[in-house]
């Protein structure tokens, strides 16, 4: 049984972290991170799950508690609510109901994304018959056998595959590694994209293999792309699979080679043969096709987070204005533009402002016909702007 420590109703008891005034009404607010600053003192086990009180004692709800984060207490529960494994399968089990109902087939999908399903950490990542899981706070990783367990009772995974190498986990005094948590993950999978496969890479790919954040994403987009289209920071070629269907060619620029060799692979395996790859800076590569006149009538903008933190914000903006502007002045009169930004540090107005400003300089008259977020696999908790992060927006440029 995993429960706290103290014993309910005592102020000073162990188990119980107080907050300061500001962090209770944080927490009243509904943000569930509290940082270090808002808490008085307490030494606890890393990942240890406390009752929280506000500054007069009352109590607030329960937390795990992080010993070496910044972000000190990470919200589970309500004051009334009991947290042991039998509410940890519970939130499993919701997570996984959500995900049938609203994507029934789809085989490549997010079932458990941290925060939002109430699991702060966990990333759970469905690749056909195998599951690839990230434990991403000292809290979770304390939780996983109970986890890994009720995985295997309700899904029955060929095998699953802790992807424990993102940087993050040191910020929470834990080890980076890859290794199979259960069975014998292959190294890729190939899986099933809205009619399209594509060879996902659980082992080393990025994120978990593949960008299941752009799904839906991927498919509206193609709905828009005709003629030529270039999708730039490609990876491995969603987007441009997706849209190959339907335009007469794709140029699929990266600067990864193996992300491109695996755009390849894919595009073969679709039996695709208007794709091009380009292995290039995409800076340099809009610059070129800008300067040369070349024009095309969909472009793509999928880069990485530019705006890594708040104090990366100036670059970023300036950043993204320049890949914008110069994919608006390379798209030919009602070109379409897909234009994304996943750095939550860069709100959507402020993303629709860099729009705006790189469409004024270009003197191009732009319109958004579809503002779209992240797929609905990674659910937005409301009370944590932090869980928007993926901005989609679709432009029609005259
Ligand atoms: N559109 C993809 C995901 C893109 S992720 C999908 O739907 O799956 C961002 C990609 O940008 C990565 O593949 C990374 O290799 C590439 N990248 C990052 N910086 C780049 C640059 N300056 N020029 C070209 N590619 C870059």
């Amino acid at each position: 049984m995993i429960v706290p420590a103290e014993e309910r109703g005592r102020a000073s008891a162990p188990g119980a972290v107080t907050l300061s005034r500001k962090g209770a009404a944080r927490w009243k607010n509904g943000h569930p991170w509290i940082f270090r600053d808002d808490i008085f003192p307490v030494e606890f086990p890393n990942g240890e799950i406390v009752t929280v009180r506000g500054p007069a004692g009352d109590e607030l709800g329960r937390a795990f508690y992080g010993a070496v984060s910044k972000i000190a207490l990470r919200r589970l529960a309500g004051p009334r609510e009991t947290v042991d494994e039998t509410l940890v399968r519970a939130r499993l089990d919701a997570a996984i109901d959500y995900r049938e109902r609203i994507a029934p087939g789809v085989t490549a999908l997010r079932l458990v994304s941290s925060d939002a399903d109430g699991l702060p950490g966990l990333i759970v990542d469905r690749y056909g018959a195998h599951l690839v899981l990230q434990a991403l706070t000292a809290g979770i990783e304390r939780l996983l056998e109970t986890i890994l367990d009720h995985l295997t009772a309700r899904l029955s995974p060929a095998s699953i595959l802790g992807r424990n190498d993102a940087a993050v986990r040191r910020l929470e005094g834990l080890s980076e590694e890859v290794r199979a948590l259960r069975g014998d993950p292959p190294d890729s999978v190939e899986i099933e994209d809205a009619g399209l496969v594509f060879l996902a890479d659980l082992r080393s790919g990025q994120k978990t293999g593949l960008f299941l954040d752009q799904r839906e994403n991927r498919a509206a987009a193609a709905g828009y792309l005709r003629g030529k289209v270039l999708d730039a920071f490609c990876y491995d070629g969603g987007f441009a699979l997706h849209a190959a269907r339907r335009a007469e060619s794709v140029e699929a620029v990266d600067a990864s080679a193996g992300a491109l060799a695996r755009a390849e692979v894919n595009a073969a395996r679709n039996g695709i043969t208007n794709v091009t790859t380009v292995r290039a800076n995409v800076f340099d590569h809009l610059s070129e096709a800008d300067r040369s006149r070349r024009r095309f009538d969909g472009v793509v903008l999928d880069p990485p987070a530019f705006a890594k933190s708040r104090k990366d914000l100036s670059a970023a903006v300036r950043a993204y204005k320049e890949i914008n502007l110069r994919a608006m002045r390379c798209l030919t009169r009602g070109g379409v533009l897909v234009t994304c930004s996943c750095s939550y540090n860069l709100r959507e107005d402020e993303f629709v402002e860099v729009l705006a400003a790189a469409a004024a300089d270009a003197g191009r008259h732009a319109v958004i016909v579809e503002k779209r977020s992240q797929a609905r696999d990674h659910p937005v908790l409301l009370g944590l702007p932090e869980s928007h992060y993926l901005k989609c927006l679709i432009l029609r440029v005259d």
